[in-house]
């Protein structure tokens, strides 16, 4: 099921043109830090949601090869049903993955405020073998894999 959020996610930077990936604008998308084994970009950067507004959250790009975009991300769970070698899992709800098992956000919570919803997180990215289900499920658009 797709989480209520209150502004219009865009695709992944570079999701439509591998040329022009998040990879390719260090500017853009700087490294920002590191969490559970892969990198963050961007975090803490205002950027613009699909009405031109900004985000109401700065949340960054995690992972480098599977690169998931917090902004973009509404945990309906579909990347991580369909990938074969559990690259995912919930960062609210360590330790668990799928549809329907994120930790929902009561609307106006602090969590809610922060986060909107539970948000995927890629602690396996090394693990990926490539095969693009995740990116072509996501209803959102928020994966970008980049294969070596
Ligand atoms: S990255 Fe996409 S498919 Fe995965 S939980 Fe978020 S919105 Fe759903
Ligand atoms: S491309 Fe395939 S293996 Fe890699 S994270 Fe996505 S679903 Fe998993």
């Amino acid at each position: 099921m797709v989480r209520e959020v209150d502004y219009k996610t865009v695709p992944v930077a570079g999701i439509s043109d591998p040329n022009n990936s998040f990879l390719k604008k260090p500017d853009e998308y700087p490294v920002t830090g590191d969490h559970n084994g892969h990198k963050v970009r961007a975090e803490g950067k205002q950027r613009m949601d699909g009405d031109n507004k900004p985000y109401p959250t700065k949340f960054g790009i995690h992972g480098t090869s599977v690169g998931v975009d917090w902004e973009a991300c509404v945990a309906d769970g579909v990347c991580m049903d369909v990938c074969p070698v559990d690259v995912f899992e919930w960062y609210l709800n360590p330790g668990k993955k799928g549809t329907g098992n994120d930790k929902v956000l009561e609307k106006g919570s602090d969590d809610w405020n922060k986060y909107r919803t539970d948000k995927c997180d890629p602690i396996r990215e090394a693990d990926c073998i490539f095969c693009m289900a995740c990116q072509q499920s996501c209803p959102t658009q928020a994966i970008l894999i980049t294969s070596p």
